[in-house]
């Protein structure tokens, strides 16, 4: 007991070195995040190899297999005679939270650009975000410019979450906000030195600031292949976030147990009067079971809030890394 707690390693632990030996550190990385995206992966490495090529940056592409099933991984390792393709294979699916943070951490680039593998983010704002950084931009990022594409339930749940994520926040996540982004390496060190396991990566770029610029991003439909997140998976990320980046849900519960007391004594006080005033009329069983239904449900709800932020406690405590990396390939060549 007596022992201080030992600094743990940030995120990852598991070192693999890479394959081949490392070539020098190019100005632009570009980390894809890919599940199950064969038929996509290749020409998205395509487009982003020819633009950056056409710009006339040196860069690399960091491909993160995020434990696919359908062989997209070894169609990125594929492209690497003719592309500068990385591939970070995770030992299974970890998210595209933490596959992000795997591409961020082996990113060796003087910028780092995150974009999708399924190209519904137009590889023409690269340039964009490249001209915003060479003027001094610290982050530049895309800005969903509308969500007609969306189903209904979907821009709903989006709207309802930013509005409880931002409630009395101290940092604003911008709502529409895409992962889809460049980043100074500056900013890149910065977020992967926050130690936390449970990545709710919107969250964490804007909490950490730099001079940042949102730039509207117009979304094209996916090339192939269907969305990743289901609405569970939305409600479990939604729930992340509202966790890591607010806690005014545990502390509503103050205000909610005082607002009930104070109704309870003044209804007290009313069954009193009209006591004396009228005598006791009916024993009023109604307003018991309501009462005491409320109350079940109102203590019920405030013990599964509890419940979300220790839970959350207990993931970080355990202090497992967020993903683990099985193999690492190419990274002996930079485009240019
Ligand atoms: N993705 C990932 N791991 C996952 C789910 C998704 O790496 O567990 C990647 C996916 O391959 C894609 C990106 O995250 O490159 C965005 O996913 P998707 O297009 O399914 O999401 P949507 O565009 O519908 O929000
Ligand atoms: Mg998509």
């Amino acid at each position: 007991l007596t022992e201080p707690i030992q600094a743990q390693p940030a995120v990852n632990i598991v070192r693999i070195p890479a394959a081949c030996p490392a070539a020098a550190a190019p100005e632009v990385s570009c980390v894809i995040p890919a599940y199950n995206e064969s038929g996509n992966i290749a020409v998205v490495i395509e487009a982003v190899g020819h633009e950056l090529k056409r710009l006339g940056r040196s860069h690399e592409i960091v491909v993160v297999d995020d434990g696919s099933t359908d062989g997209c991984g070894a169609e990125a390792a594929a492209m690497a005679d003719e592309f500068p393709v990385r591939v970070i294979r995770l030992s299974r699916n970890f998210g595209k939270e933490n596959a992000m943070t795997a591409g961020l951490q082996r990113s060796r680039g003087r910028a780092v650009i995150v974009i999708d593998a399924d190209m519904q983010e137009p590889v023409s704002y690269l340039e964009v975000f490249l001209r915003q950084w060479d003027a001094g931009y610290e982050m530049v990022y895309g800005v969903r410019a509308d969500r007609d594409d969306e189903p209904a339930l979907k821009r709903l749940g989006s709207r309802v979450f930013y509005q409880l994520l931002n409630r009395h926040a101290a940092v604003r996540i911008p709502e529409h906000v895409r992962d889809f982004r460049l980043m100074d390496r500056k900013v890149v060190d910065a977020i992967l030195s926050l130690p936390e396991r449970d990545r709710f990566m919107k969250g964490l770029y804007s909490w950490v600031g730099f001079r940042s610029l949102p730039v509207p991003v117009k979304i094209d439909p996916r090339h192939s292949g269907q969305s990743k997140f289901s609405y569970r998976r939305l409600a479990g990320l939604a729930l992340s976030g509202l966790t890591s980046f607010s806690d005014w849900p545990l502390r509503m519960w103050t205000g909610v147990g005082l607002a009930i007391s104070a109704v309870a004594m003044l209804y007290a006080g009313w069954i009193a009067l009209r006591t004396l005033l009228f005598g006791t009329d009916v024993p009023g069983w109604a307003t018991l079971v309501v009462a005491v239904f409320f109350l079940g449900g109102v203590q019920i709800f405030s013990i599964g809030v509890l419940g979300e932020y220790l839970g959350k406690i207990f993931t970080e405590v355990k202090g497992r890394p967020g993903h683990i990396v099985a193999e690492e390939t190419g990274g002996s060549t930079v485009g240019s």
